[in-house]
């Protein structure tokens, strides 16, 4: 498990934090880093109110990326939580985003090699070569003319989208 100061250096698993828990998340993670702490010694670290640093434990938790110890005080007879991240499943939910992006790239490009589109010079719409057919080559908005349009550029920029997010998954 690396929990050491490095994993926030993963620009990827820092945006995730981010999008996650926002700012104030991202202040709570550098204090769990490869420490266990209270909610209360995180408030007191972070300078945050107490409900903050709960709300943010608790999504953390929710997409179990920190996880808690239960203990009674023998004292004060009241239950202290103490949190601790789990940040291997940060990877996880980020190869899962990765995995799902490169389908939805896939399907475009599958779509873009099988069909030939046409497009109105006025508009800069985008019309497959049978609804173009069938207007007898006119753009349904405008009535102007469509021409044949040269989807290899785009192509290309899909497939090189997708090796890049291939050889980003295979790390
Ligand atoms: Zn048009």
């Amino acid at each position: 498990m690396d929990n050491g100061k490095t994993i926030l250096a993963n620009p990827e698993i820092k945006q995730l934090i981010l999008e996650l828990v926002g700012e104030e998340g991202l202040d709570v993670v550098r204090v769990l880093m490869g420490k266990k702490a209270t909610d209360e010694e995180i408030a007191e670290e972070t300078a945050l109110k107490i409900n903050t640093v709960r709300k943010i434990l608790y999504k953390l938790y929710d997409y179990r990326l920190a996880r808690y110890i239960r203990t009674k005080d023998k004292e004060i007879g009241w239950y202290i939580y103490t949190w601790e991240l789990d940040l291997d499943r940060a990877s996880e939910i980020v190869s899962a985003r990765k995995q799902r992006i490169l389908e939805e790239l896939s399907k475009q490009l599958e779509f873009e090699m099988n069909h030939v589109f046409f497009s109105c010079k006025n508009d800069f719409s985008k019309i497959p070569f049978g609804e173009a057919s069938e207007n007898n080559f006119r753009c349904p908005k405008c009535n102007g003319i469509l021409e044949y349009v040269d989807n290899q550029e785009n192509i290309m920029k899909l497939e090189k989208e997708i090796e890049r997010l291939k050889r980003t998954l295979k790390h």
